[in-house]
């Protein structure tokens, strides 16, 4: 057998990176990462962490206006300080790259700080060294990806986003994606005045479509002014400001644009095309069940694979990577194929959306016929708050089997309430288990045992 200085040699210590270094250091396995730009990857540093604090920043603004009903005087109008937030949340993040650090330390995995680049199928060059590897997994995650139009160089990304020097009073962000639909909340929420522009006719395309239209009608309530059939044609820098032209004519003057147009696989540079690695047509590494691309040794997982971008499935995936590669080698078993259907997500727009298994539109597809159930309703605490937001929560279920197939709310901590029936969802448990099960009151999350009449076949 080859001699290597490793046995798993990982670039790219982002969630699904770190986790699949650490679960197989934990087996035994001789692991070094690189990584040439933060210790947690896009979701520690400029993805779900610190939008979820953002988010959390932003919601005051609504809990001051709602506490008057409730009895409270504020004295003074709240003021917000950007660099508060800022600087506060880099000092999180720094205290989690730590965390990460030691979490790699401590299992003996060797952290090397520079870009590899994947030189032969067992080999990286790093920092001028080569450095050899039974395995070696690309976990080098995406990159914020921005069309191209007259001054799409004063546009920001997602990456630049939470660091901005000064707050933007003026806030305009092109996309219709989870990105765009959650920064619109959360700058809306800050206290700029916010426009989202969407060249489709409704954003979050694929989400369920009566989600959209109320998630699209509470963010306008909630004053974010919403341009959908259009598209930014230029931007001009201007004395005080940008000055920002929609392919519909319409011009605005803003302080920052914010592209949140996808993301791409952070591939270039990385020497894969020389060895004739297959990719996707969209770019992406093409994998198989085992995480192996069309060169065996060289594994990959997470974003850069073009599967869901999200945390908890690059975290999945590292999981069975590992069994695959490493545990069984110890008389594991050879694990099933990672399940990607209903797999949970939330969109921290404001409020949330939590969503689980097939939309209305994809089950009517699928099935003969499905039943829905649906409520609409002005939360409690609202009563009091005199906030004119309201709660959408929603079963789609399969007439002939009775099973609920899919799940979605559009409410205050939607994530929260999704994540438990998310377990009913992928547990094939019917509409007949969701009635049997007693409500917790008062609660929104009730609403989902206790829609009893049909809303429509
Ligand atoms: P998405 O792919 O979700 O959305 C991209 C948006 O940009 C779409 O609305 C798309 O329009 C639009 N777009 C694409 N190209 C152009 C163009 N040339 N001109 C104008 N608009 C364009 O990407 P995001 O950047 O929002 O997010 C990337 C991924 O990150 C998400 O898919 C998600 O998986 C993950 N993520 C998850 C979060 C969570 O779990 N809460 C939060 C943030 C990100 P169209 O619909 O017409 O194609």
């Amino acid at each position: 057998m080859a001699n290597y200085d490793y046995d798993l040699f990982v670039i790219g210590a982002g969630s699904g990176g770190v986790r699949a270094a650490r679960t197989a250091a934990a087996t035994g396995a001789r692991v070094a990462v690189a990584e040439d730009r933060y210790l947690g990857g896009t979701c520690v540093n400029v993805g779900c962490v610190p939008k979820k604090l953002y988010s959390y920043a932003a919601h005051f603004h609504d809990a001051f206006e709602d506490s008057a009903g409730f009895g409270w005087t504020i004295p003074q109008a709240p003021t917000f300080d950007w660099a508060t937030l800022r600087d506060n949340k880099i000092e999180e993040i720094k205290r989690l790259n730590g965390i990460y650090s030691r979490l790699l330390d401590g299992v003996g995995v060797t952290l090397i700080n520079g870009r590899a680049k994947v030189v032969d199928a067992n080999a990286v060059e790093i920092n001028g060294d080569r450095v050899t590897a039974e395995k070696i997994l690309v976990a080098v995650g995406g990159w914020p990806w921005t069309p191209e139009f007259e001054g799409s160089e004063h546009t920001i990304n997602s990456n630049q986003v939470f660091d901005l020097d000064s707050f933007p009073k003026r806030f305009l962000v092109l996309g219709g994606g989870y990105i765009a639909v959650e920064f619109a909340s959360i700058f809306n929420g800050l206290g700029a005045d916010t426009s989202l522009i969407y060249r489709g006719e409704l954003f979050l395309r694929g989400f369920d479509r009566e989600v959209r239209e109320f998630t699209r009608d509470e963010m306008v309530k909630k004053g974010v002014d919403l341009h959908f059939k259009t598209n930014i044609e230029r931007i001009r820098k201007v004395e005080s400001g940008l000055e920002v032209t929609l392919t519909s004519g319409e011009q605005f003057e803003v302080d920052a644009v914010l592209a949140a147009t996808g993301r791409r696989p952070h591939l270039e540079g990385l020497g894969l095309e020389a060895l004739g690695v297959e990719l996707n047509t969209d770019g992406t590494l093409k994998v198989n069940e085992r995480y192996e691309s069309s060169v065996p040794s060289i594994l990959g997982l997470g974003d850069v694979t073009g599967g869901p971008e999200l945390t908890p499935v690059a975290l999945a995936e590292a999981m069975h990577l590992v069994q695959h590669h490493f545990t069984q080698n110890e008389g594991g078993k050879t694990p099933a194929p990672l399940d990607y259907q209903n797999i949970a997500t939330a969109v921290f727009c404001h409020p949330n959306i939590g969503t689980v298994g097939l939309s209305e539109e994809e089950a009517r597809e699928r099935f003969e016929a499905v039943r829905i159930y649906s409520a609409d309703f002005r939360p409690m605490k609202h009563t009091l708050s005199g906030s004119d937001e309201r709660c959408l929560m929603k079963l789609v279920v399969d007439d002939e089997s009775d099973r609920v197939v899919g799940a979605h709310m559009v409410g205050d901590d939607a994530g929260e309430t999704i994540q438990g029936i998310a377990i009913a969802v992928r547990a094939r448990l019917t509409k007949s288990d969701f009635d049997a099960t007693v409500g917790i009151h008062p609660t929104a999350a009730e609403e989902f045992v206790t829609m009893r009449s049909v809303t429509r076949r």
